[in-house]
Parts: structure tokens; sequence; C-alpha cells
């Protein structure tokens, strides 16, 4: 009989059960689908080339603990991520950049674009296009209004399902364009892959004598919780036992206050015959009808096959319960929000059950950032049974 139940085998599940492990319990953890690793999964496909399922992934981070946390279980190299966007038949680096202005305007408009931003934004590396767009000097707003008729409206309305006359400046003010020929797509400080790829990481995660994991079983089949007289019970196990939940709330209370709605993905995949197949591991294209990007693996990180390679072709779709569509992205509206809520609400007295993660949270969370979270409940496991 263990003595914690874990609901998903993604980061969040493999951290708490290694930890609880390391803390002398006797750890289950229960795992839907056909193998660890969550979204981060990666397998090698015939031809020798290893991809990730569940779309691209590169771990980076600021956070030295984070850094230093991978590290113990696998080795990890760095590996600094280069995408590029297709606009008009042109590759141009992404994030946008100086060569972003050289690839589409003429060279003299190109340099007055170019020293007017060196002038005007003196001492910054990036800014939204969202201030580019209202700037004040009509050559860098047409420098902005280029690249938003061009690629972020028309990339944000299919990745949202959104028409494109509806998409609002305001949701992009996260996407910088950069003010150099910097063409990393990322800025942390760490950047890196593992080298045998996140399946072999995860493994070594879950590899102690007290973790037992069980793929193929929907632990819905065996939680009884009850709100109403705040209990969540395994099987037959005794009430108190602590159960770590990285699941959806909704399916876990039976959608009983509407479902909570997710972006989802469809990913086609192609072998190839030839050495390469684009110059960037990403390459985005904006202007295309259905689908948004293409992920060459083989360049993810560099993998050393002749002769063949494996592309991604990266359609946006409605998520469905019950279809086969996976929750990906998290509509971050007013009233999911205040849905997810009532479920965060009707489990709130529940106290042995603990609830973390990216579809646990309804938030989308990079790596590092659930990495993050796993640790603070890690903290308060420890508060909560008295252990260290
Ligand atoms: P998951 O990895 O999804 O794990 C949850 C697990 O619980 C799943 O395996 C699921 O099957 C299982 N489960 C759910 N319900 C049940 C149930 N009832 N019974 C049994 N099992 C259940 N982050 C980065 O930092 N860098 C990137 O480059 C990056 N790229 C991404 C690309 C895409 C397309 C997406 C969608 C995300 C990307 N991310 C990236 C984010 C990253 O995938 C997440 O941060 C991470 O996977 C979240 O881990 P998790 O443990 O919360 O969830």
């Amino acid at each position: 009989m263990p003595d914690c139940i874990v609901v998903g085998c993604g980061f969040v599940g493999s951290v708490a059960a290694r930890h609880m492990a390391e803390r002398d319990f006797k750890v289950l953890v229960l795992e839907r689908r056909n193998h660890i690793a969550g979204n981060m999964y990666d397998y090698k496909r015939d031809n020798g080339i290893l991809i990730h399922k569940y779309g691209p992934h590169t771990f980076h981070t600021n956070n030295k603990k984070l850094y230093d946390y991978v590290n113990k279980f696998d080795t990890w190299f760095n590996y600094r991520l280069k995408c590029m966007v297709n606009i008009d038949g042109i590759l141009t680096p992404s994030p946008f950049n100086f060569q972003t202005i050289d690839d589409f305007f003429e060279p003299s408009a190109a340099e007055q674009i170019k020293l007017s931003i060196m002038t005007e934004y003196k001492g910054f590396t990036e800014m939204p296009v969202t201030n580019l767009l209202t700037d004040k000097n009509p050559l860098i707003r047409e420098f902005a209004g280029f690249l938003f008729e061009k690629d972020y409206r028309l990339y944000t309305s299919k990745q949202w399902g959104i028409p494109p006359e509806e998409i609002d400046v305001s949701v992009l003010k996260r996407v910088p364009v950069r003010f150099s020929y910097e063409t990393g797509y990322f800025n942390d400080k760490y950047q890196i892959m593992p080298e045998h790829g996140y399946t072999h990481f995860f493994s070594n995660l879950l590899d102690h004598p007290n973790i037992s994991v069980k793929l193929n079983t929907d632990a819905k089949k065996y939680l009884r919780v009850d709100t109403e007289s705040g209990k969540a019970i395994f099987n037959d196990a005794p009430a108190e036992m602590p159960i770590i939940f990285t699941g959806a709330v909704d399916e876990l209370l039976d959608y009983k206050f509407g479902i909570l709605p997710y972006r989802s993905l469809r990913f086609e995949l192609k072998d190839i015959p030839v050495d390469s197949y684009q110059p960037a591991p990403i390459v985005a294209y904006p202007q295309e009808k259905e689908f948004t990007r293409i992920t060459e693996y083989k360049k993810l990180p560099d993998q050393k096959v002749k002769g063949s390679t494996t592309i991604a072709v990266e359609y946006p779709v409605q998520y469905e319960p019950g279809s086969g569509t996976e929750q990906y992205y998290p509509i971050p509206t007013e009233s999911n929000q205040k849905k997810y809520e009532e479920y965060r609400n009707a489990l709130a007295n529940i106290k042995n059950i603990f609830l973390c993660g990216r579809l646990a949270e309804y938030k989308y969370y990079n790596m590092d950032q659930v990495l993050e979270r796993a640790l603070e409940l890690c903290s308060i496991l420890d508060t909560v049974y008295g252990l260290s």
C-alpha cells in the first residue's frame, strides 16, 4: 500500500514524487498516458531522430537554483535556440531585430530606421512592438506597422482562433523587437538541453526505490473527491493520505462548473529524405492559412543523422474534451479565471489534496516556472507533514 499518491508523471508530479520518496514515503505515481515525462516527453523515430512529442522544448531560466536542480539528475549542455520567421518568402530572425529592417527596407531607409531607434531608445536592448506602433517617429511606426500587419496580427489570430481584425495590439505586449543583430530566441542566463533527452532525465528523476509508476492509468477511476465532507480518498486508503494532483481541476470535479477552455495543437510529422529542411530549428509562417510554424527536430539540438530529417508542422486547433486533443494553452479571460476559482474554492476544504502544475492551476507555465512551483509545493508538503 503506498502512502502518497501523485497524479500525473510530468515535471511537477515527478519532482514531487522524488521529494516524498526521499522522505521515506512509498509513492505511487499514476499516469494516464503510456509514457513518463508529461509534455516534455521525447522519443527517437525510426530514422534515429529524437523528437519532442508535444512541441519543441528548450529549458531556459535565470534562476541558478533551478539550473542546479535539473543538473543533479542528468547532464545538460548549453543550447541557444534560434528561430526565424518567413515573411513574403524571406526568412528573417525571430525575435525581429536589425537584420529584419535590412531584410525588408531599402538600404537608406533601413539605416534611418536603425539610427532613429538607436537615438530614441538609447540604453534599451529591446521593446514590445506595441510601444513602437505608437512611437512619435513615423519611420519607427512604419517599421512596427509592417511587422504588425505581416506577422503579429496574422500569427496571433491563427494561434487563438480570433479573426485578424479583432486582434487587439495590447495582447502583443510580451513580444519584443530587438535593437541589435542578436539572434538568440531567449535572453536567459541558462539555456540548456538534456544530453540524452528529456525522457532520460525523467527516468533518472523517478529512479528511486520508493517510487512506483503506473502508466495507462486514469487516476479518476480510483479517486473519490467529496467536497461536502472535505475528503479525497484514493481507493480504500486512509483519508489523510497526501494526494498530489497535477491534472485538470474541471475533470477532477466532473465539469460541475463547466469546461475550462484551452487552445490545442495538432502536429503533422514528416520524415523527409534530405540532410536539412530549413536553416533554423523553428520557422514561423504567419502568412500561411492553417499552420503557425515548422520545427525541424534534427536541429533541436543538433543531431548527427545523415540523409533524413523530421519536421513537425504545427496547427492550432480548439481543445475538446474526449476528442483526443490536448489541453495546451489556457485561454486567460476573466470569465475563465472566475470559473477556475470556483473549482479551487470547491476543493479548498480538502486538506490532503495538493494541486500544482499547468493543468491544476489553469496557467501557462514555462518549465522553469513550473519547476519553481513544484519546489514550492515540496516545501509546503514538508511543513504540512512535519518533514525535512
Ligand atoms: P504536464 O507535463 O502536462 O504533466 C501533467 C501530467 O498529468 C500529464 O502527463 C497528464 O497525462 C497527466 N494527467 C492528467 N490528468 C490525469 C489523470 N486524471 N490521471 C493520470 N494522469 C493524469 N516550457 C519551456 O520552459 N520551454 C519551452 O521551450 C516550452 N515549449 C513548450 C511548447 C509547447 C507547444 C507547449 C504547449 C508548452 C511548452 N512549454 C515550454 C511548457 C512546458 O510544457 C510545461 O511547463 C510543462 O510541461 C508543465 O509540466 P506539468 O507537470 O505542469 O504538466
